[in-house]
């Protein structure tokens, strides 16, 4: 049987939320986050992506590209909430809900609890139910692989709905540009360029050796997306073993102080993940990569969940006394912090996180 996935994505999340809480921000450049020299933007309204704001872009940098931004702080505890309420919604259709963070949601509707036949169908009445319990836009995607499904989401963004059926699959992907492709980044797709690989029809034309010999193992994984095979299952409360970000400095780092402020900077983003994903760790893991590429990893478990900033902060801030700053020789190329020891009980959507920054 041919499988019906949904892919549900929240249009430009946390900013609608606060642009729906607060009026005067409606039709304005909107920035989530602090506007503060070491923070980043968390979500920005499609009014600020206009002028080329960005999630994950430096406040000071979105700052410059949109001198009106307004930046607004975030409240986790009313996204989370909203993600609750349109789970509930998931719910009413599938049990195979597969989260992939606060907003967002693979469903798989092949068989679902209302005997409804049309995936298409399902995903017109979620968007519709969603804009009636939030307030808030969705938009979907449907199709018979999660990939596809994920795509199609993007495709009519924001506020809309996108069907990829079997048939039009083949003609799709084929006409689709190779940095839309999900899993393709940057820098792969400036390779791919490179190598006169700009549409799928140009990926389809390579064998799967060839892929796997340019890509190592992601050349795999292209051969088979472009050939619309992605078999991998929808998983409903995915597990995760660990949460971390990482940085590898232009230029090495020396000083002490760059030390702790690069590291400062690590720790809000993970703190960010934390959140944005809901995922409780005890243990808290710093990566450090020297500019001879030796490796140093600390760990350290608490009894108790890193569950705020100040906890986070002075967990890592012990972690990183294992450095040797007396060292003449001193250079560190990349600094890494990840959250494991996961609670199971505290990855339900329902337990709730408090945000101290
Ligand atoms: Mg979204």
């Amino acid at each position: 049987m041919i499988s019906k996935i949904i892919h549900i994505d929240m249009d430009a999340f946390y900013a609608s939320v606060e642009q729906r809480d607060d009026p005067s921000l409606l039709g304005k450049a909107v920035a989530v986050g602090f506007d503060k020299e070491r923070s980043v933007v968390c979500a920005a309204s499609y009014e600020a992506r206009k002028f080329g704001v960005r999630s994950a872009m430096p406040s000071v940098t979105a700052r410059k590209k949109c001198p009106e931004l307004i930046f607004v702080k975030p409240h986790f505890d009313k996204y989370s909430k909203v993600s609750k309420q349109i789970r509930a919604i998931f719910e009413e259709y599938t049990d195979l809900v597969e989260p992939l963070s606060l907003d967002e949601a693979y469903l798989d509707v092949t068989t679902n609890k209302k005997n409804i036949n049309s995936a298409t169908l399902i995903a017109k009445e979620i968007r519709e139910k969603i804009k009636e319990v939030t307030g808030l836009t969705a938009s979907a995607g449907v199709s018979f692989n999660k990939f596809l499904a994920k795509i199609a989401s993007d495709y009519k963004k924001p506020d809309g709905l996108f069907v990829i059926k079997p048939e039009q699959a083949d003609r799709f992907l084929e006409e689709l540009d190779v940095d839309k492709f999900y899993g393709v980044g940057k820098v792969t797709a400036v390779k791919m360029h490179s190598l006169g690989i700009y549409k799928g029809a140009d990926l389809k034309k390579k064998t799967k050796e060839e892929l796997t010999k340019l890509f190592g193992k992601s050349g795999a994984y292209y051969y088979d997306i472009v050939n619309g095979n992605d078999h991998r299952p929808v998983v409903p409360h995915r597990e995760r073993k660990s949460l971390g970000t990482e940085e590898t400095f232009e230029k090495d780092l020396t000083k002490k102080f760059e030390i702790i402020t690069e590291l400062y900077h690590i720790e809000h983003h993970l703190f960010e993940m934390i959140v944005k994903y809901n995922s409780l760790g005890k243990t808290l893991t710093l990566k450090i990569k020297y500019a001879d590429f030796v490796q140093q990893t600390r760990s350290k478990t608490l009894p108790v969940n890193i569950d705020n900033f100040k906890l986070l902060h002075a967990t890592a801030k012990e972690l990183l006394n294992n450095i040797d700053y007396k060292n003449p020789n001193l250079k560190i190329r990349l600094l890494g912090l990840s959250v494991s020891n996961f609670n199971k009980e505290d990855l339900k959507p329902e337990k709730q996180l408090k945000l101290e920054i």
